[in-house]
């Protein structure tokens, strides 16, 4: 029989959406009310959109019919370039693509850019949309490592060790998921020397940019390197709390000189889809632009900084758990101890706890990281349920064991 699958799809996973969510919503189907902790959609969890936001897209909503200009909303674009104006980094409005989300442009980038065997540096754990996207595109994920021990930093020897003559570009995601690192100024500097010595083009994924907890700060990457060539992705998904309107941007940060025919590219792939999806581009330059919902949320007091302090303390009050403390956006990933807990396959424990549970996480390995000793939890749902939740997991685990 004549295969219709493309093998270019042998590698391609995304597991935050994959066979376990299948698995939770037939218990759905059949009435079982499930809880599901595996994505950082915020608009479940009771977060509204910010009334000016709506307000913003409503108002412009009747004149949001049309096919746009492929590259985005010239108001929206040059908001976008205020907006990193403002923070030392100078750009053109012509080096700003509006996307349906981070998600599309992080793989136009890359089907822009790569060839059949060319290498990209990810890191593991990674958020797995970027191994899938250098896959799809045909090029190789290869991870260098986060250090747990060292509270999830890029070990920068493993970056070096692991540059070839076929790498491309390096992915720095920061904030991460799903570690909750923030990473400081010197880690960048020491990312973006390797980037400069070996001349490569870095993807700087700053979604969670403004999700940011304690007393962590984030600097832009095209800020810290601004000779290197950096494609910056951000959007409105997070920090603004609405995944579903689709909206994000990538701007083309650094010298474009060189980058001429990779641009030329990548703006093919932007006509080719035509436009981004009209009414939420009309939001962006109101959000950029306006009161900062999302602070309050973050401070003292606020919902997501209680909900990231009560997850932390539920889980490493299970005996065999640890986990490094989230210092940004909206996850936590906690180690389960291989000698209290003997998992070898972790896609299988997150299967075995939804049955059991009716609670839904994402495996560890599901983001490219190597062992089957953690999982990930979003840190949305409010406090007390996040508690109880927790508490559910571990009573799980108290008594699983596999074969
Ligand atoms: N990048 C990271 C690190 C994410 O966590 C996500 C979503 O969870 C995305 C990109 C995709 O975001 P968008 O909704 O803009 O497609």
């Amino acid at each position: 029989m004549q295969v219709i699958q493309s093998t270019k799809l042998a590698n391609v996973c995304y597991e935050i959406r994959g066979p376990v969510l299948e698995e939770a919503m037939r218990l759905e189907a059949a009435g079982h009310r499930v809880l599901k902790l595996n994505t950082g959609n915020p608009a479940p969890f009771g977060f509204e959109c910010p009334p000016e936001i709506l307000e913003d897209m409503l108002r412009t909503l009747g004149d949001a019919h049309g096919y746009g200009d492929a590259k985005g909303l010239l108001s929206a674009r040059r908001a976008v370039m205020q907006h990193y104006q403002t923070k030392g980094i100078p750009l053109d409005v012509e080096d700003i693509y509006l996307g349906n989300g981070v998600s599309e442009l992080i793989q136009m980038s890359m089907q822009a850019m790569l060839d059949d065997g060319d290498e990209v540096l990810v890191p593991a754990p990674d958020y797995p949309l970027w191994t899938a996207s250098v896959s799809l595109a045909g090029g190789t994920a290869v991870h260098y490592r986060c250090d747990e021990q060292s509270d999830w930093m890029p070990d920068l020897a493993d970056i070096e060790r692991k540059v070839t003559d076929r790498t491309k570009a390096i992915v720095v995601i920061n904030p991460n998921n799903p570690t909750g690192a923030v990473y400081d100024d010197e880690m960048m500097r020491g990312i973006t020397d390797i980037a400069r010595r070996h001349r490569l083009v870095i993807c700087s994924d700053e979604i969670y940019d403004k999700i940011l907890y304690d007393d962590a700060t984030h600097t832009p990457t095209a800020a810290i390197a601004p000779d290197l060539l950096t494609l910056t992705f951000n959007g409105l998904s997070k920090a603004y709390r609405v995944a579903g309107f689709r909206s994000g941007w990538l701007a083309v940060c650094g010298p474009k000189k060189h980058a001429a025919s990779y641009i030329e590219g990548l703006t093919i792939l932007a006509n080719m889809r035509l436009c981004a999806n009209m009414p939420a581009q009309h939001a962006i330059a109101t959000a950029l632009g306006g009161h900062q919902s999302i602070n309050s949320l973050l401070l003292p007091g606020g919902r997501l900084l209680a909900q990231r302090d009560a997850t932390y303390e539920a889980l490493t009050a299970i005996p065999g758990i640890t986990c490094v403390k989230p210092k940004g956006a909206l996850y936590a990933f906690p180690r389960l101890d291989p000698q209290v807990y003997k998992i070898k396959d972790d896609r299988q424990m997150v299967l075995d706890l939804l049955r059991a549970e009716k609670i839904m996480i994402v495996h560890g390995t599901g983001f490219n990281w190597p062992e089957p000793d953690h999982f990930r939890i979003v840190t949305l749902p409010r406090a007390e349920d996040l508690r109880e939740a927790v508490g559910r997991i571990g009573r799980f685990l108290e008594s699983y064991s596999q074969p």
